[in-house]
C-alpha cells in the first residue's frame, strides 16, 4: 500500500483534456499533478502556431482558450481522474501581451500580463511559472517577472522558475531567483534543480549551500532532479554541452523519434547542430548532467552519490 504521488513537476496541461483518463499518470501511482510549470501553461492563450517551448504541449488545435477561467471549465466539464494543480505560464503570457517576445515586455504589456495572472488567480490556478531560459522569456529582466510576481501574495500563490542559466551561470540563475521572490514577497520553487554543463559538474555542493543560506532569510524550495539527462525541445545551444542527444520528436522528420542525433547528423553529412535545425521544430533528450551530481538531495540530509 502506497499513498498517491503527488507529481510536482508537469507539462499535463493539455493531457487533463486529451487523455482524461491520465493514464500515463496514474498508472504510476499518481493522484495529483502539477502543471503549467517552466513558463508554458495552455491558458490563457488563443494561438495557431504557438512557438517553442509552447508548442510542447501541442499545436494548432489545443492554444484555444482566451481566459484561464475557459480552460479550468473545460477541464471540469468532465473531470479528469486525477486531481490537478495548474501554474500559469509567464512565457505563454507573454505571448497573449506582446507582438514581439524576443524584448523585455513595454508597460503597457506587463498591466495587461497582470490582469490575465489576476484573472487565473482568481480563477484557481495556483501560481506563475517562468521558463527563462527559453528565447521567448530570456529578455525579460527581473523587473518584469517580479512586477508579475507581486500579484501572487494576494491569492497566496507560488513562484515557480525554470531558470535562465542551470549551466556555467547556475550560481547567478539562483541569486536571481532569490531577488525575484524578496522582490515580490512570495515562496519560490528552483524547477528541476541540476548543474548542467561541464563547467558546473561538481558545484551541487555550493548550489545546495546557497540555497540553504537563502533560506534563512525568504522561503525557497526545489524540485529534487534524479536524472542525468534533461527532456526539452531541440535547442542548438544545448547539444554542444550534451554527452549524447536522443531525438523524441520532429515535425518535419517524425521517422527520426527516438534516433541519437549524432547518427543522424553523420547520414546526412552534417554537423548535430545542423541536423538539429533541419529536425526542428522538435524535441529531444540531453544527457548534461554528470552522475555524480545526484548527490542533489533535500535540505534535511543530502543523498549520497549514487554508486555508477
Ligand atoms: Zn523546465
Amino acid at each position: 500500500m502506497a499513498p498517491g504521488f503527488v507529481d510536482v513537476h508537469t507539462h499535463d496541461d493539455r493531457l487533463l483534456l486529451s487523455n482524461r483518463e491520465m493514464t500515463p499518470k496514474l498508472s504510476q501511482g499518481v493522484t495529483t499533478v502539477i502543471t503549467g510549470n517552466c513558463g508554458v501553461s495552455l491558458a490563457p492563450l488563443q494561438i495557431q502556431q504557438p512557438p517553442p517551448p509552447l508548442d510542447l504541449l501541442g499545436g494548432t488545435e489545443w492554444y484555444r482558450f482566451a481566459d484561464f477561467a475557459t480552460y479550468l471549465a473545460e477541464v471540469e466539464r468532465k473531470p479528469p481522474a486525477i486531481n490537478a494543480v495548474p501554474l500559469v505560464g509567464h512565457s505563454t503570457l507573454r505571448v497573449g501581451a506582446m507582438d514581439d517576445p524576443t524584448r523585455p515586455a513595454r508597460e503597457a504589456e506587463i498591466r495587461r500580463m497582470k490582469e490575465q495572472l489576476r484573472a487565473a488567480l482568481a480563477a484557481g490556478a495556483a501560481g506563475l511559472s517562468s521558463g527563462l531560459y527559453y528565447p521567448i522569456s530570456r529578455p525579460a529582466p527581473i523587473a518584469e517577472v517580479a512586477a508579475l510576481a507581486e500579484e501572487l501574495p494576494a491569492f497566496e500563490g507560488i513562484y515557480t522558475t525554470h531558470m535562465r542559466d542551470e549551466g556555467d551561470q547556475v550560481l547567478a540563475s539562483l541569486e536571481e531567483t532569490f531577488k525575484t521572490g524578496r522582490r515580490a514577497q512570495v515562496p519560490v520553487v528552483i524547477s528541476h534543480l541540476k548543474c548542467a554543463s561541464p563547467k558546473v559538474w561538481g558545484t551541487s555542493d555550493q548550489v545546495l549551500d546557497r540555497i540553504e543560506a537563502a533560506r534563512r532569510q525568504q522561503a525557497v524550495g526545489f524540485d529534487v532532479y534524479p536524472y542525468d539527462a534533461a527532456s526539452t525541445v531541440l535547442l542548438p545551444e544545448l547539444i554542444e554541452v550534451s554527452k549524447r542527444v536522443l531525438v523524441t520528436w520532429s515535425r518535419s522528420h517524425p521517422e527520426a523519434a527516438g534516433r541519437e542525433l549524432s547518427e543522424i547528423a553523420a547520414e546526412w553529412g552534417r554537423t548535430p547542430v545542423e541536423a538539429a535545425e533541419r529536425l526542428g521544430p522538435g524535441g529531444a533528450v540531453y544527457f548534461i548532467i554528470n552522475h555524480h551530481q545526484l548527490e542533489v538531495g533535500g535540505m534535511g540530509g543530502r543523498l549520497k552519490p549514487m554508486s555508477s
